[in-house]
Parts: C-alpha cells; structure tokens; sequence
C-alpha cells in the first residue's frame, strides 16, 4: 500500500514536497489528483500528486494531508510532459506552471451560476407606456439614460420591450451605477428577477456548411497538407486579407473528421469574437472558447468538460488554453504568429505558447500551423532553412486590391506649417471625402492617453512617478496623471508644486489628444477610441467593434489593438499618426514590429468595398523599413533585418537570455549585479553584456538591472540553462543577495 505522495505547490519551490496518504484515503490517490496540504504552521495549499510511493522519507517527520479533492485525475501525463519542458526551457518551476496552467476554483460541485436580468415591467409593455415613462424621467437624466439604452440594445418597439437584459451588461453599456437600475425598479418601469443560465453557451442552431475554397486557397490547402506529410510544422505566409480563416475552417473540418481534437490560438482576447462567430457557423457545439477573461467558474467548466467523455473537438482560446487536458489532439493553429502577446512577460512561468505549442503538438505526433501575413523573422528563417515547412498565399481574397500607401514627411510638411496637429493636410483631405463618401477610418497612434509629458512651462518641472522612473502620462477626461508601468495615479495639477505657476504645456500626443483635435476638426463625425482605457470590460471592447462593424461609427482611433487582424469592410482611409513613436523603440525588434504593426494596420484598408489607402505619417521617410512597407515587400524586409540579426549576434543565429535583477536597495542591487555578470564572464565569457539600465530602470518601488546573454544558436539550451541554474543557486546560498529577486528570460520579445 502507497502510503506516501510526492506533490507540487502552486509557488515558486523548486522540488516537490512528501506528505503521508491518511488512512481513510488509502488507495485513492493517483497521479494527477489533488489534496490540500499544510504548509508551515497555518498556511494551507492545494497541491497536486505528482508521485504515489512508499519510501519514507528520512530525517524529517513527514505530515499527513488534509483532503482529497477529486476522484479522478485533473491532467494527463501528456500535460505534465509540457510543464515539464516549459520549466526546463524557460528556467521556470513547475509549481509556477501549476499555478498559471490550473483554474483556481477546480474542485468540489458548482452551484448553478444565476444572473440578474431586467426588463421593462408589464405595465409599460406598449409605444405610450414607453413614453409615458420616458417623460416621468425627464429629471432624472441618468434613469433615463439607462431606460434609453435599454430600449436601444432590445430594439425598442412594443413588440421587443419584453425582452429581458442582463442588468450587469446593462449598466456597464450605459455606464450608471446599480443604484440608478434600482431607482427605476423601484419606480415600477423596471422588473428584476433572476434566472439560472448555464456557464457554457450552447445554443446554436443552425450549423451551416463549408464555404468551398477558391482556386488559390485550395491550392494552398493542398500545399499545407502536402507539407504536413513531411514537416510537423507548416508557415503558412498569406497576405492581409486572403481568406486564411477559411483554409483553417478546412483543415480543423478534416482533423474532425479523423476523430482528432484541434487546438486553434490567437494572440488576443480582442479576435476571439469574430473568430469563434464564423467557426460557430460551422462546427456549432463542438467548439469551446477558453480565455482569461473568463470568470474562473467559467474556466472550470470547460476544463472539465475537457475531462468528460465529451469534450469539445475544438478550442479557441489564447495562450493559457495550452495547458487544457487534451487527449486526441491532431492539430494546432497558430493564428497571427507573429504577435508578442504569445510571450508571457510577467509574472512566471515567460513562456512563449507559440514554441510551447509546438512541443505540445509534438507530445500528441500531431502537426502545428503558423499563420500570419508578417511572419516573425525567426519562424521565417525556420521555413526557409527546412524546418519549418512553407506555404505562401500572395492574391487577396476575391481580387481584392492591395492599399496603396502615402508617406507623409511630417517634418517637411511641419516646417510649410501644412500640419493641423498631428494631421498632415493630404491625411485631412482623404478624411474628410470619406466622411462624405460615408466611407470609414481607423488611424493608428501608439500611445494612450492625453500626452505623454505635462511640463511646466516656467521652471521645467515635470510630474513623476513615485514609484517609477518615468515621467506620468495626462488623462484629460479623467482629470489625472497616471503611470502606465504601475498605476499610481494622481488628480491633475492646477498650479506647478515647484514654482506656484500656473503655465502648463501638454507634449506629445496620445489618443485622447487625437480624438480630441478630430472631433475639433470634423464635429459630426462619430468618432471612437480604442485602447486599454476604454476596453477595460468585455462588453466595451465588443461594443466598439461592433458599432464600428455596423456603420454606427465613422472613424476608430486607437492603439495597437486596431491593427489586430480584425476584418472591416468599409475602410477606405487608414491613418498611421506617427510612425516614428515605432521605429526609435531602442529594441533590436524595433524594425520587425515596425513592419509588422504598420503592414497589418495597413491591411484594414479597402478589404471589400474598392482601394483603400493607408498616409503613413514619419519624420523619417527615407528609412528602409519604411520603403518595405509601401512596397509590400516582406522578402526584402526579411533579407535586411536577417543581415542585421547575423551582424550585430541576434536571432536567429543567437539566442538570447536576460537576467533581471530587482531589489529596493540600489547599492546592493549594483553590487549583486557585478558579481553576477562577473561570474557570467567566467562561464560564457565576451557573450555577457552589461549589467545595465533597461529603459525603465525603476517600477514600483525596485530598481532594476539587466544583463545580456547572447550565445550561439548551434549550442545546447539545456546546457546553457543547467548552468544557469547552477549560478542563481550559487547567488541564493549566499544570505547577503538572498534578498534580491532575479529571474531569467529565456528567449525574449
Ligand atoms: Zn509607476
Ligand atoms: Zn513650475
């Protein structure tokens, strides 16, 4: 009989930890289950059994566990073989991976998940009614707000005023508090009751049938499949807009059809809904929708039903939906390969899905595709040299053309004074004979906000963080400075704390400042923002794009999230603001995502109704990524970046690894930091560089440090990371850094 497990903390430890099975459980626990252990005096974890055994270990009283969670394993040893090359590769532990891979609440019975809902009371059921009730309102402008946006989401005629709301997504889309719902239950023109739903949306009716390829993507259909028969990874390299979505349809359709699971990320919550509608057509309820902004009730529920005899065949989801227990899977797509976002930064386990996904596909011989019009230089190199196979598709979908792009040379055009702020005349001319063509916009400025600096004219003084080093960026609406690293948040100042004056100059431009000067310049336009301040809930991120979709919008200003391979068939004018803010980020990237972003943004242009064009606004029109980008030209772009990688030791002939050190004392960091790229020198020698600065140096409350590791592609990672390892437990044995927190990251982005 096992009288012992061998388990996994969710924390940073690296080893597991014994514990004693307790008499009642004897011979119920096997791998993969979970138990809630003790841990100190009072603290308390749930663990997961990694080993069951019957060697007692020696020279520490072993405790017994307190309770056995489930009856069955939550995982398979396939997913433990993933955790275990994530921490291997990436220097993480497995209990980081534990934590970030596992729904928190996954164990015991769920109570039924009940929601609040509302509509408008019988009694009101009718034109006059709504009337009658809309004139009682008339001084109560926020009552009547909600009632008015009610009305507007239900459609708003007799026959639909009997439609009930979910009042959380009510109050959100009219942006009034529960208190104000409440006042309007209590006068009789709202009913509230609650109803039990189900956690998983399965209710769709009408599956429709595959759209048939056109010649060329069925050409490049066949090309993938012909591929996979040799190579367990596939590129596929197919310009904005030619129809890639539908080849996946295809070939998720044919894995289906061999009894096998498919696995299909992207990037960003942000694409999943239009995504997952067009899949939904097709596969109706054998596709699941996984992702962080679920509720982790939510998230249990699908992990389950993974567990179930009746999985779902397909998941749509980001990163996280790696870690899901698959048992069958044949396929995975990598949808927009190129995004960062597949790089987990903060906190451990910084992995990146993108290459975890490929070992996964390898774990079940199943195959992966990588899809994108701007493929990351790596993976093309990858295809390029064999290892990768590689398809390319070069036509847009149904003839569809290819923008024409302008560069503006903003800086000329600023000395001519034929600048309106950030708008360069030809911009405002192409603006305005969309808004009278009832054609739409997007314009692209990386940089959320009102300005990046506030400035007092009279002494200089410049408002910062307190616990940054960065200067604090002006929300104007909000009334406050904010700190984009940390939060910190501060009332904005009427007169300068230093000088008394009152003589502030805003500099640089954000996307507030922008929708501002646009809706000075065009004020009937409909005007939206897109960026994290305005997308921080679900339903207002899908508000925007749906009212973008739909026309009830003309012009969508907004971050990187606009250039998110979202599909708008009425733009005829793409804006890019400011190209410079991207191609002087001091990164070895800086180019790459430069292309990238631009090219993607670029391709919201003219999707299906005529050419679209993009004015690519730069004070630098003579830089070579920019001519690539007119041009189109990956091939040429890929070929310069590749010289530069090979020149200046980047990848993909050389991996990178950084080493972060962060601590509050800056004398000890520095001396730590010393030490430790000394030692680096002895085991790797010129391929150290630093410790320096990173361009933040200090975040919330730690300074930082960085040191560069830089080490030929053809040398073993494995080899590399044991002596990394090696070094950090060197470094933590010592009780004077022992304090100081360091992490590796392995292939960064
Ligand atoms: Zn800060
Ligand atoms: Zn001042």
């Amino acid at each position: 009989m096992s009288r012992y497990v061998d388990v996994l903390l969710p924390l940073p430890l690296p080893t597991t930890y014994t514990y004693a099975v307790p008499e009642e459980f004897l011979g119920r626990v096997v791998v993969g289950v979970r138990v809630v252990v003790p841990l100190g005096k009072s603290k308390k974890y749930t663990a997961l059994v990694m080993a069951v055994h019957d060697v007692k270990p020696d020279g520490y009283e072993v405790r017994p566990f307190v309770e056995l969670l489930d009856d069955a394993p939550i995982l398979f040893p396939t997913q433990l073989k993933l955790w275990d090359w994530i921490a291997r590769y990436y220097l993480c532990t497995r209990g980081e991976i534990y934590k970030a891979a596992v729904p928190q609440g996954l164990k015991g019975e769920f109570k039924p998940r009940m929601e609040q809902r509302i509509r408008v009371a019988a009694s009101f059921r009718h034109k006059r009614g709504i009337e009658l009730a809309q004139a009682s309102l008339s001084r109560a402008p926020r009552q009547k707000k909600l009632l008015n946006t009610y009305l507007q989401y239900v459609g708003g005629d007799a026959e639909t005023v009997a439609r009930e709301v979910s009042k959380h997504t009510l109050i959100e889309l009219a942006g009034v508090s529960a208190t104000i719902c409440k006042e309007l239950v209590d006068k009789g023109i709202f009913e509230e009751y609650e109803v039990e739903v189900g956690r998983l949306k399965e209710n769709v009716e009408d599956v429709a049938s595959l759209n048939a390829l056109n010649p060329i993507q069925q050409k490049a259909f066949e090309q993938i499949n012909e591929q996979f028969s040799r190579k367990n990874v596939v590129l596929l390299h197919g310009v904005t807009s030619a129809g890639k979505t539908e080849i996946y349809i295809h070939l998720i359709n044919e894995a289906l059809g061999r009894g096998e699971q498919v696995l299909y990320l992207l990037p960003e919550i942000a694409l999943t809904k239009q995504i997952i509608e067009r899949l939904r057509r097709v596969f109706g309820n054998r596709i699941g929708l996984y992702h962080s902004k679920f509720s982790d009730a939510e998230r249990v529920e699908i992990w389950k039903k993974q567990l179930s005899d009746a999985p779902y065949d397909i998941i749509l989801g980001v990163r996280s939906s790696l870690f899901l227990p698959f048992t069958r899977l044949g396929l995975i797509i990598v949808d927009e390969e190129h995004e960062n976002s597949y790089k987990q930064q903060e906190p451990a386990p910084r992995y990146n899905a993108k290459n975890a996904a490929i070992v996964l596909a390898s774990l079940f011989g199943a195959k992966t595709l990588l899809g994108t019009a701007t493929p990351a230089v790596e993976s093309y190199y990858n295809a390029t040299t064999g290892k990768y196979g590689l398809v390319s598709l070069t036509q847009r979908y149904r003839s569809i053309q290819m923008p024409l792009i302008e560069v503006v040379d903003i800086k000329e055009l600023g000395r001519k004074k034929q600048m309106e702020g950030q708008f360069s005349d030809p911009l405002v001319e192409a603006m305005s004979a969309a808004l009278k063509d009832k054609k739409q916009i997007i314009l692209f400025q990386n940089r959320r906000g009102y300005a990046p600096l506030l400035e007092c004219r009279t002494c200089g003084w410049v408002p910062r963080c307190k616990h940054c080093d960065v200067s604090l960026t002006l929300h104007k609406t909000a009334g406050k400075l904010t700190c984009h690293y940390c939060g910190y948040t501060i009332p904005a100042p009427k007169i300068c704390p230093n000088c008394e004056e009152s003589n502030f100059i805003n500099l640089g431009y954000g996307t507030e400042k922008i929708e501002e000067e646009l809706s000075n310049m065009f004020p009937e336009a409909r005007i939206a923002r897109m960026d994290l301040d305005t997308t921080r809930t679900r339903t207002a991120y899908e508000k925007i794009i749906d009212d973008f979709q739909r026309g009830r919008t003309d012009v969508l200003i907004g971050t990187q999230m606009v250039s998110k391979g979202l599909d708008f068939d009425n733009v005829s004018v793409v804006g890019i603001l400011n190209a410079d803010i991207l191609l002087n980020y001091p990164d070895f990237r800086a180019n790459e995502r430069s292309f990238q972003l631009m090219a993607q943004v670029a391709g919201r242009a003219g999707r299906k109704n005529g050419r679209g064009t993009v004015y690519l606004q730069t004070k630098t029109p003579e830089a070579a990524v920019v001519s690539h980008i007119v041009q189109n030209d990956y091939l040429q772009f890929y070929d310069s970046q590749l010289g530069e990688r090979m020149l200046f030791h980047y990848p993909p002939f050389y991996r990178l690894v950084y080493v972060y050190l962060r601590h509050r004392d800056i004398g000890l960091l520095d001396e730590m930091a010393a030490c430790y790229g000394m030692r680096m020198r002895e085991i790797f020698g010129d391929r150290v560089l630093g410790p320096d600065l990173p361009p933040v140096a200090r975040v919330q409350q730690l300074y930082i440090r960085k040191i560069v590791l830089k080490v030929e592609a053809s040398f073993s990672q494995y080899k590399i990371n044991e002596a990394l390892v090696a070094l950090k437990d060197e470094f933590a044995a010592n009780k004077r850094y022992a304090a100081v927190n360091l992490f590796y990251d392995v292939d960064p982005l």
